[in-house]
């Protein structure tokens, strides 16, 4: 008889232990035997979808474990179908501004639940196709939710998976705040639930998410306010911005309630009622959304078994290369609390499958001068210093261009969004390090002045450059 040895009576055990709780063989053998992978990547959101298809491109073999939906936030909760709603919201506006054209038309109506069912009919799409990305690459995909075992093991919903490398791209989730009540409100995710358009909203926060959804309520219909715990929304933002685009809230009707710190939620006879530190009392409300950041999502993920670290607020933190302080575990996306915004977790993704994989040694993301835009009414597109960060830093060597006018879009009726333009330059030569712009079209406008800023470009390149006329982009080259 050959003798056993402590391992094998160890595995003898604990499979006679799984068969007693039921498990078949199969199963018995996914959790007992580990799948060997050059890479797996948890999460199957922007960056981890990104990542894991540059790097089976290069002929790695990956895995991607994913708990929810594929395609994560931007998908399903996030960018895509927000968009859909400045649609919705764009086209409540070109209606109203329509009959300055001529037309005789009216919003008669607005079917929130149609929008809804086509909006998710769109996104599981995506969802398919998103999938056969994956299959098409021949990444494997596991569903279920991903946990690590150690630095290089990772359990993907009960199946034990081994990889030289884990890369943690789990994203984040919107945060409730702890008081009385919170769980009467909803978050961004709850928004996209919303069977039918509420009448009296109130969103809570200051950011992206409050400014972007209450845009789409107001244009839609409801009775909108926006309750800010400081002096306004978007504080990091250029003072022009914020000024500009408070205006526009006040001209499409939404309220702008500051200093109010909430306390609690209640649900009195009338609907949700906000109580203030300072015993005010906003309401009532027929739903309320928090909109007040963003957490990351590493509770499930049990950092320590890897000796991953994390920060206060459980971001990973991760140096320029995407490396964590563990060496082949590395994190990307919003999980490592830095630029929440899907092309930079993609392009992280990218660039450090192009430097594992692709033989690109130095290649990494650079995180400044990232363009963004905010899908306010009107929109925001911004890259670089706002006004008070440049003067701060180069004091007297800034030099600032701002222009305010009404653009084409009204020349023909009584309502009017101004759009407002301001470029920020530093030194004799006038390099352009902020580019900031509200009104209709920034949206589509900032990109190419994104590339343009980020090669260096000067004032004096912008001037020579002949403007497209008649547009409001050519206020860019041609501001005095
Ligand atoms: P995510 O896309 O969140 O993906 C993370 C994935 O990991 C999720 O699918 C999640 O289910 C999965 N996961 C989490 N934990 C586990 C686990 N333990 N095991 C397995 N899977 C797990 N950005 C823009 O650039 N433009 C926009 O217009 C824009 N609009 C937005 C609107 C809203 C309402 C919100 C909330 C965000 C918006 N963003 C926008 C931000 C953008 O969505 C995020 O920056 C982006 O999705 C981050 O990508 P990520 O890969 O880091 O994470
Ligand atoms: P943001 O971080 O943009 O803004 C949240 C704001 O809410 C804070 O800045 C703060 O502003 C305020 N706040 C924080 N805590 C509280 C509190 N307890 N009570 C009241 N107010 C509070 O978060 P969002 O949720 O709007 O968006 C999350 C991230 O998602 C964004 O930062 C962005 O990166 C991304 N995103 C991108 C979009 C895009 O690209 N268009 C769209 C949507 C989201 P203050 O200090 O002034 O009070």
């Amino acid at each position: 008889m050959v003798s056993q040895g402590p391992e094998e009576s160890a595995l003898r055990w604990r499979v006679r232990q799984l068969q007693r709780g039921g498990m078949n063989i199969w199963k018995i053998w996914k959790v007992i035997v580990a799948r060997r992978f050059d890479l797996v990547v948890i999460g199957g959101g922007s960056g981890g979808l990104a990542h894991a298809q540059r790097a089976a491109e290069y002929g790695a073999s990956a895995a991607v474990v994913e708990s929810g939906p594929l395609g994560g936030t931007c998908v399903n909760v996030g960018c895509v179908p927000k968009k859909v709603m400045w649609y919705a919201a764009h086209h409540a506006h070109a209606i109203r501004g329509a009959s300055d054209f001529g037309f005789t038309v009216a919003a008669e109506g607005h079917d929130w639940s149609e929008l809804k069912a086509r909006r998710d009919a769109y996104i599981s799409r995506l969802n398919d196709i998103y999938e056969r990305n994956l299959d098409n690459r021949k990444v494997t995909l596991l569903r279920g939710t991903g946990q690590l075992v150690s630095d290089t093991r990772v359990n993907a919903g009960g199946e034990q998976l081994e990889a030289e490398r884990i890369v943690i791209a789990t994203g984040g989730q919107p945060i409730v705040p702890a008081i009385p009540g919170a769980e009467l409100g909803i978050t961004s995710d709850g928004f996209f639930e919303l069977p039918e358009r509420p009448a009296r909203v109130a969103l809570v926060g200051s950011g992206y998410v409050a400014v972007e959804l209450a845009g789409v309520f107001a244009a839609l219909g409801s009775e909108t306010t926006v309750l800010v715990r400081k002096g306004g929304v978007l504080r990091s933002f250029d003072e022009m911005l914020r000024d500009s685009l408070h205006g526009a809230m006040k001209s499409e009707g939404i309220r702008l309630e500051t200093r109010v710190v909430p306390r609690a939620l209640e649900r009195r006879d009338n609907g949700l009622v906000l109580l203030a530190e300072d015993g005010r009392e906003f309401g009532s409300y027929d739903c309320v959304v928090w909109a007040i950041g963003r957490e990351p999502n590493v509770a499930a993920l049990q950092l320590d078994a890897a000796g991953v670290a994390s920060d206060k607020y459980g971001f990973i933190p991760v140096d320029d290369y995407q490396a964590t302080n563990v060496d082949n575990v590395f994190a990307l996306g919003d999980v490592t609390g830095r630029e929440a915004l899907t092309p930079v977790a993609i392009a992280a993704g990218r660039r450090l499958a192009d430097r594992l994989y692709g033989g690109m040694a130095d290649r990494h993301l650079e995180y400044h001068t990232i363009p963004t835009v905010i899908f306010s009414h009107p929109p925001i597109g911004t890259v670089g210093f706002r006004e008070s960060d440049a003067r701060e830093k180069y004091g007297d060597d800034v030099t600032v261009y701002q222009s305010t006018f009404n653009p084409m879009l009204y020349a023909l009726g009584e309502h009017k969004t101004p759009t407002s333009m301001k470029l920020i330059t530093v030194g004799a030569e006038e390099k352009i390090v902020g580019c900031h712009v509200i009104g209709e079209g920034a949206d589509e406008m900032l990109q190419g002045f994104a590339v343009a800023i980020r090669m260096g470009a000067r004032k004096k390149d912008f001037d020579d450059t002949v403007a497209i006329h008649p547009t409001s982009a050519e206020e860019f080259v041609t501001m005095r």
